[in-house]
């Protein structure tokens, strides 16, 4: 979709950093890391938010979410690791494409981030 960030990172029209990538998701580090590894997954295919998904698209998408929370858990050495998903802007959402956090956790001991 013209205008949107997501779909220019996906057609690489603005760089990012990219950890994984099948036919219809990616997933990449957020611009603005709440913690240390901070991801994003998206599908490649425009939807506004949750409520746009259909079953097809849902899999698509949360298939990938175990696998990859997983994968950034052990990379970042994180202690646990919250799954958050913001839809409309009275939930906290800013990017109208829709976008699954991964956000590692960390002990303290370790420096929280
Ligand atoms: P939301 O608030 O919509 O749930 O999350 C949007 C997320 O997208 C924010 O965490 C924000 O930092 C991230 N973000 C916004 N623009 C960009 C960008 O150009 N590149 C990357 N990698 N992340 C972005
Ligand atoms: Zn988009």
């Amino acid at each position: 979709m013209k205008d949107c960030i997501f779909c220019k990172i996906i057609n690489n029209e603005i760089p990012s950093f990219k950890l994984y990538e099948n036919e219809y998701i990616l997933a990449f580090l957020d611009i603005s890391q709440v913690t240390k590894g901070h991801v994003l997954i998206i599908p490649k295919e425009h939807y506004k938010d949750i409520h746009e998904l259909d079953e097809t698209a849902a899999k698509n998408i949360f298939k990938n979410v175990p696998e990859l929370a997983t994968a950034v858990k052990e990379a970042f050495n994180a202690s646990g690791i919250n799954i958050v998903n913001n839809n409309g802007e009275a939930a906290g959402q800013t990017v109208f494409h829709y976008h699954v956090h991964i956000i590692p956790r960390y002990n303290e001991k370790d420096g929280f981030r």
